[in-house]
């Protein structure tokens, strides 16, 4: 049926009458089996749906309530702001659309990092979101992660990082933001010869030049389920080389298997598995 049909009819019934029941965001359609959920019960097993498995995204903010103890997070240079020295404009001015992300997100820019305790380890822990510009690494993110890592490194301290990165490498600041793979990617080599421990774990989705620069040199790659992980998306390589792509290409599972990640785990057990790693790598 139309649904013109239906706002006919109910016109001809006099004034709509508003719908009872259900309150706004109680439920939710999982992207993965396009169910629809109890909000509330997704969010008691830390954003996983129920019937599927699928991970939804989390935000930084609440990634830092799962991962770290509750009340131990210290986040370092977070009024670092991009200049945007390029002027960029595409369909809006970049400085308005900065601003527009960070009023809807909360957020000053696509990563959060600092200091903070996972069961009463001290941590130098970073976090991207892609709710903001798809987590791409512009500036302000590539010199965030560079920070923490020169800390980790001078304090000694394990690192862990947490890619939610859709977008790699953030366009609108062109060079600039390319040369952060560079300049982070760097810092992670001295972080390493100083005999640093880094946990790079991905999540849905790691794309672009987040994949292909820290995201990959960690000592230990964990990866959520089912997390669309790879450089270029599935249909760019399709129409490059003109051939079929494997099944469940660009997954965790896939790349579990290709040896391009070390372990999956679950959300559930993230924090735990971290905990466990620092103790047996002796850090
Ligand atoms: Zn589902």
């Amino acid at each position: 049926m139309a649904s013109s049909d239906v706002d006919a009819s109910t016109q001809r019934q006099g004034p709509v009458r508003p719908k009872r029941g259900v309150p706004e965001g109680l439920w939710r359609r999982c992207p993965g089996c396009q169910q629809t959920i109890f909000r509330k019960e997704a969010e008691r097993r830390l954003g996983v749906c129920p019937e599927c498995d699928f991970h939804w995204y989390v935000s930084a903010e609440e990634r830092i309530r799962q991962v770290l103890d509750e009340g131990t997070f210290e986040e370092w240079d977070a009024d670092l702001e991009s200049a945007d020295p390029l002027n960029f404009s595409d369909k809006k001015r970049y400085r308005e659309r900065l601003v527009a992300e960070q009023k809807r997100t909360g957020l000053r820019d696509a990563a959060v990092t600092g200091s903070g305790m996972i069961r009463a380890r001290r941590v130098a822990f970073g976090v991207t979101d892609s709710a903001f510009i798809m987590g791409s690494m512009g500036s302000v993110v590539g010199e965030r992660l560079t920070r923490l890592i020169e800390r980790a490194t001078a304090q000694r301290l394990p690192l862990i990082i947490i890619s939610a990165s859709g977008g790699g490498a953030r366009m609108h600041e062109g060079i600039l933001s390319l040369m952060q793979m560079a300049k982070v990617s760097a810092a992670l080599g001295r972080f390493d010869n100083a005999g640093g421990l880094f946990i790079s774990v991905l999540t849905n989705p790691t794309m672009g030049g987040v994949a292909a620069s820290f995201a990959s040199l960690g000592d230990l790659v964990f990866a959520e389920p089912k997390a669309l992980i790879g450089f270029a998306g599935p249909r760019t390589i399709q129409a490059t080389i003109h051939l079929q792509l494997p099944k469940g290409f660009q997954t965790s599972e896939f790349l579990l298997e290709h040896g391009y990640i070390d372990r999956i785990v679950r959300r559930s057990d993230l924090k735990s598995e971290i905990a466990r790693t620092i103790d047996f790598c002796g850090k």
